[in-house]
């Protein structure tokens, strides 16, 4: 079934007590790529296994335009699905792994055939298509999933982290081939994944999730340069955040301190003179001058990035700076760091009442941080461990072996 608007409303999962999604509240308009964007165990397939019908609701409901969705059964709502691990048939062709589910809806054979060779050329896997799925590459077997799934013509495609089990290069390779068929073929497209960059090239609307909560939905641009809170701007990329106290605020100037700091930010959300902040800059919003104008701070790594250099420098009282810069400073060289306040963001500490002890990418604490434990935003895109039969697998995918 086609629709012009899909609306999942209050849409929310619970496994036995535990909520993986509550209240997620999104509308996908025909035509879009929206990413689901968020750490590992942060709902995220559970979101995409609902709108598919793996997954019943707890609460809440989905609708196509006027009609109710989330009691019609997965078959039957005409969505097409690409997974992780590929999930292809190992036993047969790639041309019969494309063909199948045309088949299984017993359309005249010619039409399977021409849709299907159609299909193959559309992924470029012509040369490949009487090949099995064990003698492809990974990147090819993920062609012939997609390839599988879009020759049904589904009025949605569903991905849940495609391409995390291929290598770099191919990543960026196939990054855009999903955009070129999507836009090719006007596919709307929900997108699962935990590498924001990926996210941020690929989607025309982020969801960013956390902890089964939607933390903002917003464009590439409204994330990047206007996080609704300290945890959406840790993901985006703001990885200088600092824990601090407003001293004062005018307009939405902020003036904070602490740890020997004192910078003027921009206020995003609640924030009161005398409050607990978050204030976080990206690397390349930070400029180096000289350490009589700036904090100052002593650089200890300059890392080699093309154009550019990545920059670790820290201060007498032991905060670090992560910045990006066209200057090439040198180890140990006495630097000034400044930031203008438009780009530093500064947000309130945790609804909750503070930062979670257990966040795997914490604002640097009040104590000096030894560069040994210092926060890297890496650390929070491990891939999660192989799922067993969670509900992230496929319906037929006990069939299709483990194809890695
Ligand atoms: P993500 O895809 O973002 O990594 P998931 O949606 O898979 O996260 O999981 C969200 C939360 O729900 C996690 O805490 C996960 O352990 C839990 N969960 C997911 N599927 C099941 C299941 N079938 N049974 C029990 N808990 C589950
Ligand atoms: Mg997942």
């Amino acid at each position: 079934m086609t629709f012009t608007e899909l609306r999942l409303e209050d849409v929310t999962r619970s496994f036995a007590g535990h909520e993986a999604l509550v209240d997620l509240n999104l509308t996908v308009r025909r035509g879009e790529f929206i990413a689901l964007l968020g750490p590992s165990g942060c709902g995220k397939s559970t979101a995409l296994n609902c709108l598919a019908g793996l997954l019943p609701l707890t609460r809440g409901s989905i609708w196509s335009d006027g009609t109710r969705l989330d009691t019609v059964p997965a078959e039957r709502r005409g969505f097409g699905m690409v997974f992780q691990n590929y999930a292809l048939f190992p036993h047969m062709s790639v041309r019969r792994n494309v063909a199948f589910g045309l088949q299984m809806r017993r359309l005249p054979r010619a039409e399977v055939r021409r849709r299907t060779e159609e299909a193959i050329r559309l992924v470029r896997l012509e040369e490949h298509a009487n090949k099995l799925p064990g003698q492809l590459s990974g990147g090819q077997q993920q062609r012939v999933a997609i390839a599988r799934a879009v020759v049904l013509e589904p009025s949605l495609v569903l991905m849940d982290e495609p391409l995390s089990n291929l290598d770099a290069k191919l990543r960026l390779e196939m990054r855009t081939e999903i955009r070129r068929l999507h836009q090719s073929l006007g596919l709307t497209t929900v997108y699962v994944t935990h590498d924001q960059e990926e996210a941020l090239s690929l989607a025309d609307r982020l969801v960013v999730l956390r902890s089964g909560r939607v933390q903002q939905i917003g464009t590439p641009e409204e994330l990047h340069t206007r996080p609704a809170n300290w945890h959406v701007a840790d993901f985006m990329g703001y990885r200088n955040l600092f824990r601090l106290r407003a001293e004062e605020r005018t307009g939405d100037h902020v003036v904070v301190t602490g740890q020997g700091l004192r910078l003027v930010g921009t206020a995003v959300g609640t924030v009161a003179a005398g409050a607990e902040v978050i204030a976080g800059v990206r690397p390349e919003d930070l400029r180096i001058t000289d350490p009589e104008t700036g904090v100052p701070a002593t650089v200890e790594v300059v890392e080699y990035q093309g154009r550019e250099v990545a920059v670790e420098a820290r201060t007498a009282d032991g905060v670090q700076f992560n910045l990006r810069t066209e200057q090439r400073p040198a180890v140990g060289d006495r630097i000034g760091i400044t930031v203008v306040p438009a780009r530093l963001l500064v947000f309130p500490v945790d609804e909750a009442g503070g930062v979670s002890v257990g966040e795997s990418h914490a604002p640097v604490p009040v104590e000096p941080t030894p560069p040994e434990v210092s926060p890297d935003l890496a650390a929070v895109e491990v891939d999660e461990p192989a799922g067993g039969t969670r509900a992230d697998e496929p319906a037929g995918g006990t069939t299709a072996g483990d194809t890695r």
